[in-house]
């Protein structure tokens, strides 16, 4: 495995350190500073079902309203069972404002009915199992693996995406080939918590559109490739 282009120690190591400071900060102003679905795995003490909703209502949705509305329906729905017992427009109705929250209740009811029905009501612990379920694609399916079964596995959202081709760790058209080449060149050990650690730099440091390179803990590590603008 090619694993030696990069110091991954390092870049990890300045990554926590300045999530830590981050954490300490916004405890002081209690503010909450971790993803949603990272959020609801501590909050739910690892649960598949927890996990694997707040993931497919997290698409496309702000963290705070993944949140509310992830807790709102667990509630109401603590299992597959209890899901697939409501009709669509309640959950609809429960998981609104998140982004496609019709199509996400349709999607949840199909996938609680393949869980009652193959599963015995549980969430599988397999890739190939997870993508089959309806609206499951390997973003969701890598999420559920590392953050309710401890399961090494790579999640690339947005910006884990971003922020690999940014720095140059890889250059890619797609999250599947940056999963893809993420799987070879970063050491495994840190393939778990690679989501989470990015997924706040990008939604506080290295956002989308102008990002702060200025108050960038890793400038000399970036080839801050397409950025064409920056604060
Ligand atoms: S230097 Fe800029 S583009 Fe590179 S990781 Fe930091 S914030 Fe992102």
């Amino acid at each position: 495995m090619e694993t030696t282009r990069f110091d991954w120690d390092a870049i990890i190591t300045t990554l926590e350190s300045w999530r830590k400071d981050l954490r300490e900060e916004r405890a002081l102003s209690g503010n909450e500073p971790e993803p949603s679905v990272t959020t609801v795995a501590e909050q739910y003490k690892r649960d598949p079902w927890a996990v694997l909703v707040s993931t497919i209502v997290s698409l496309r949705t702000k963290d705070e309203v993944t949140l509310a509305v992830s807790k709102g329906l667990l509630e109401k729905a603590s299992t597959p069972a209890e899901l697939r017992a409501l009709q669509e427009g309640e959950i609809a109705r429960l998981i609104y404002p998140a982004g496609f929250y019709r199509t996400k209740a349709s999607n949840l009811k199909k996938i609680a009915a393949v869980l009652t029905g193959q599963y015995a009501g549980r969430v599988p612990a397999d890739m190939d199992a997870l993508l089959a379920l309806p609206g499951v694609g390997r973003k969701t399916a890598n999420l559920v693996l590392t953050e309710a079964f401890d399961i090494d596995g790579i999640c690339v959202d947005t910006h884990v995406h971003r922020i690999s081709n940014r720095t140059g760790w890889v250059s890619s058209v797609n999250p599947e080939q940056t999963e893809q080449t993420l799987r070879k060149i970063l050491p495994q050990k840190y393939w778990k918590g690679i989501n989470s650690l990015l997924v706040l730099y990008g939604q506080q440091v290295c956002r989308p559109i102008s990002p702060f390179c200025s108050k960038c803990v890793m400038p000399g590590r970036c080839k801050r490739r397409g950025v064409e603008r920056s604060r």
